[in-house]
C-alpha cells in the first residue's frame, strides 16, 4: 500500500493526534452501519424514525427491542484491526485523544482509554424519566425494565436524534479538536452533528485532516487526505509506515 509522503510523514512527526470514529470502523466487526441495518428484520423501519424520544414515547416496546437486538449483535463482535490500531496509536503519540459516535463500546473493549463515546453506549439502561441507572432487569420480565426510583420506563443509555450531546464530553472533544497537529476522521458518514463538523474545526485550527472511508463523504472537500478503503486494513498499515509499533496482539 502506498501512501503520499507528505501524508506518512505528517504522521511521523505528529505530537497531537485525534480521532473521530463513526459505524464505518465497527463494520469490519460485523455491527451494521445505519444504512447496512435497513435490512432483514428491521429493514421496514428507518433507523432515524427508531432512534428518538418520540418512537420510545409512542411504541417502547419496538425501541427496546431493536436495540436489544442490537446489542445482541454486538457482544457476539470482537473488536477489528482497525480498532486495535487505535490502542496502538494512543501508546506511540504523546497526546492521543479517540472520539466516537459509536455506542457499541468496542473501542473500549479494545483497549483504547482516552476516549469520549459522545453518544452514550448501548450496553448501558438509564431511567426516561429521571436519568437513574437501571441495572440488573431481567430479559424474561417485563420489558423495557422499569426504574427502581420513579417507576419510569428503562431506555439505552444513548443519545438520540433531537437529544442533546454530554456537554463534558463534547467540550474535551472540541478542546482535542482543536489542539490536533493531525485529525482522522474514520467510518463515519459526516451527517450527524455536532460530531460532523469536528473535522472542519480542526482543519481551521491547522491540523492536517486524513479521511478513511472507502465511499465519499461531505468531507472529501475539507480532508487534506482521502483514503479509500477499509479501516481495518488501511489504518494498521498507516501507522506502521508513520513509524508506529504495534503492541496489540490481536490486532492483524
Ligand atoms: P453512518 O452509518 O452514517 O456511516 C458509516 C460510514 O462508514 C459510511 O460513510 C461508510 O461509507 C463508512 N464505512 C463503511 N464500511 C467502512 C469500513 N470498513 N471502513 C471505514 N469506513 C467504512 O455512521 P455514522 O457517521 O457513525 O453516523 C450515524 C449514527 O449512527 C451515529 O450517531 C452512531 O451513533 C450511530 N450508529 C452506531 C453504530 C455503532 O455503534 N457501531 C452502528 C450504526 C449506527
Ligand atoms: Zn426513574
Amino acid at each position: 500500500m502506498q501512501f503520499a509522503s507528505q501524508l506518512v510523514e505528517r504522521l511521523r512527526v505528529a505530537e497531537r493526534v485525534t480521532v473521530l470514529t463513526g459505524a464505518g470502523v465497527s463494520a469490519e466487526s460485523g455491527i451494521p452501519t445505519f444504512r447496512d441495518a435497513q435490512t432483514g428484520l428491521w429493514a421496514r423501519y428507518d433507523p432515524t424514525e427508531l432512534a428518538t424520544p418520540q418512537a420510545f414515547v409512542r411504541n417502547p416496546r419496538l425501541v427496546w427491542d431493536w436495540y436489544a437486538y442490537r446489542r445482541d449483535v454486538i457482544e457476539q463482535a470482537e473488536p477489528n484491526p482497525a480498532h486495535y490500531a487505535l490502542v496502538d496509536m494512543e501508546q506511540h503519540y504523546a497526546n492521543f485523544t479517540l472520539i466516537t459516535q459509536n455506542v457499541d463500546g468496542l473501542h473500549w473493549r479494545a483497549g483504547s482509554r482516552n476516549l469520549f463515546e459522545l453518544h452514550g453506549n448501548i450496553s448501558r439502561i438509564r431511567c426516561f424519566e429521571c436519568a437513574a441507572p437501571v441495572t440488573g432487569w431481567d430479559d424474561d420480565g417485563e420489558l423495557p425494565p422499569r426504574c427502581p426510583h420513579c417507576g419510569g420506563l428503562g431506555r439505552p443509555d444513548v443519545v438520540w436524534f433531537g437529544e442533546g450531546l454530554p456537554a463534558p464530553a463534547l467540550r474535551e472533544a472540541e478542546r482535542a479538536t482543536e489542539r490536533a497537529d493531525v485529525f482522522l476522521s474514520i467510518g463515519t458518514s459526516a451527517m450527524v452533528q455536532p460530531a460532523a463538523s469536528l473535522p472542519l474545526r480542526a482543519r481551521r485550527a491547522g491540523a492536517y485532516v486524513i479521511e478513511i472511508n472507502p465511499e465519499e463523504t461531505s468531507l472529501a472537500v475539507i480532508a487534506d487526505e482521502w483514503l479509500r478503503g477499509p479501516a481495518g486494513v488501511i489504518l494498521p498499515e498507516l501507522f506502521r509506515q508513520a513509524g508506529g509499533e504495534r503492541q496489540s496482539p490481536e490486532e492483524g
